[in-house]
């Protein structure tokens, strides 16, 4: 049996009761598969791949916290630090009611490979509650987020691990976990990222995953001697990603015509109305119903369908396995030309095999939503030299980095006789830099 299947067999039964973790590893494994093989002696006998996807450790801890009512509430956090060959642990905190190990390890092993693609020295960690932040009041989001950080203080620091913002966990979180911190250790550090612009965030860290995943979009359809300008896009999601993912779609002269949330989403020809939507989920923290209500020209639907509607690209950017077979098979018979992900792993494997076997150009969230974690490593830059850059400074560089990435992983692919295969074309990219620190730093 080869080294990779091997080990995959090793995780799959170490791993059983955790989907999401074994998907995102066989998706790797399997795209890796010609760097392993012409070395398989080498990371065999060192056990890079057994070593690759096993957390060097996880932590998962009680937060308890008092609702509204006086009523005691029990929930379960989580921090995993999957790798720190290249730099201090670094990824986001999802609070959802989704959420449990399997997700989270899941999304710090993608995070290993993304944080690698950036060309920064940030290792991958990822983070998270079933808290369900939605309903609850600004106290009691507070009550949460205070209890949290009480453990997790323990285990991160500004040169440890670094968590930041991820579903769930916007400004108002972050606001909540970093005056905790701060006053449990005493330390004024950049210890996590996406933070307020008056206590040492970063300007452009709020838009820089929407912005960074259009700047490799345009970069790839550049590439292909095509422009986004007149382009018409379906995007899923009216979160964070989505909403600066269409406003950047528009300033480059395409059209955004769709978005969704949890329970519906909106179709809307004339194009998405970026302020209103920022105003009813950002603002009022509302259904996209109101959205539908307060603009004519809009359409609401229950339940999913975003890609359904013709277009000729598609950026799911709301969470994993979104964008299924029977998805990519309408988008393909729409004539959509390129697919690239906002989210992290919103496209099922099959629907992946599809839509690039029928040509439609697909760049993976490792890369393609790497502007984010990208810029909170700027964001720990500044916090480093007790400075603060411009916005424009600070997007000039998110941008140079997204190029970087689209060239360095369509390099990797045709490397490997891959051409145009940006899966595989990242996950070697990103992979190669990690085994190399590995290499370097021993058996450890
Ligand atoms: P937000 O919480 O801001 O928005 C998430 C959006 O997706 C919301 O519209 C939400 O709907 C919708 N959504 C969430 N879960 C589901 C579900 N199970 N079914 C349908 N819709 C759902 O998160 P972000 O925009 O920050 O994150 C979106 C994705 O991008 C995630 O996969 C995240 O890991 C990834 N990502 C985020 C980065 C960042 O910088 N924020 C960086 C890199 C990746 P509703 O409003 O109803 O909850």
């Amino acid at each position: 049996m080869s080294y990779v299947d091997e080990v995959l067999e090793r995780v799959k039964t170490k791993n059983a009761a955790e989907p999401e973790f074994l998907q995102a590893v066989e998706e790797v494994l399997e795209s890796i598969r010609p760097v392993v093989e012409a070395n398989e002696e080498l990371y065999r006998k060192e056990a890079i791949l057994e070593r690759i996807t096993e957390p060097d450790r996880q932590f998962k801890f009680r937060v308890a916290w008092v609702d509204d009512n006086g009523q005691a509430q029990v929930n379960t956090g989580y921090r995993v630090q999957f790798n720190n060959a290249i730099g201090p642990y670094k990824g986001g905190l999802r609070l959802h009611p989704s959420v449990y190990l399997g997700i989270i390890k899941f999304l710090g092993f993608e995070q290993v490979f993304k944080n690698s693609l950036t060309g920064l020295p940030i290792g991958g960690g990822k983070g998270g509650s079933d808290f369900d932040p939605k309903g609850k009041s600004d106290r009691e989001v507070m009550a949460f987020c205070q209890s949290f950080m009480t453990e997790l203080y323990k285990y991160i620091g500004a040169d440890v691990d670094v968590p930041a913002g991820d579903i769930g966990t916007g400004a108002r979180e972050i606001g909540y976990l970093y005056g905790q911190y701060k006053r449990i250790t005493r330390l004024y550090e950049g210890v996590l990222t996406g933070k307020g612009l008056t206590y040492g965030g970063s300007l452009a860290r709020t838009e820089a995953t929407g912005y960074g995943l259009l700047y490799m979009t345009e970069e790839l359809l550049k590439s292909h001697g095509q422009d986004m300008a007149g382009k018409t896009c379906v995007v899923s999601g009216a979160g964070n990603v989505a909403i600066y993912a269409i406003q950047k779609a528009h300033q480059l002269g395409a059209k955004c015509v769709t978005c969704s949330d949890s329970t519906g989403w909106i179709y809307d020809p004339e194009g998405i109305d970026v302020d209103l939507l920022k105003e009813v989920k950002e603002v009022k923290r509302a259904r996209l119903t109101e959205y539908a209500a307060a603009r004519p020209s809009a359409e609401y639907h229950e339940g999913r369908g975003v890609w359904s509607v013709k277009c000729d690209v598609a950026l799911p950017c709301a969470t994993q396995n979104e964008l299924l077979i029977d998805d990519a098979k309408a988008l393909v018979a729409n004539g959509c030309i390129a697919v690239c992900e906002g989210a992290n792993m919103p496209t099922t494997l099959d629907a992946t095999q599809y839509l690039q076997e029928n040509g439609v150009y697909f760049v993976p969230g490792k890369a393609a939503n790497a502007g984010g974690v990208a810029t909170s490593a700027l964001e720990m830059s500044q916090n480093s030299e007790r400075l603060s850059w411009t916005f424009e400074e600070v997007d000039a560089k998110l941008k140079d980095i997204m190029v970087n990435i689209y060239h360095n992983i369509d390099d990797a692919a045709k490397r490997y006789g891959k051409e145009g295969n940006y899966v595989a074309g990242a996950n070697i990219a990103g992979f190669e830099k990690v085994v190399d620190a590995m290499l370097a730093q021993g058996v450890c």
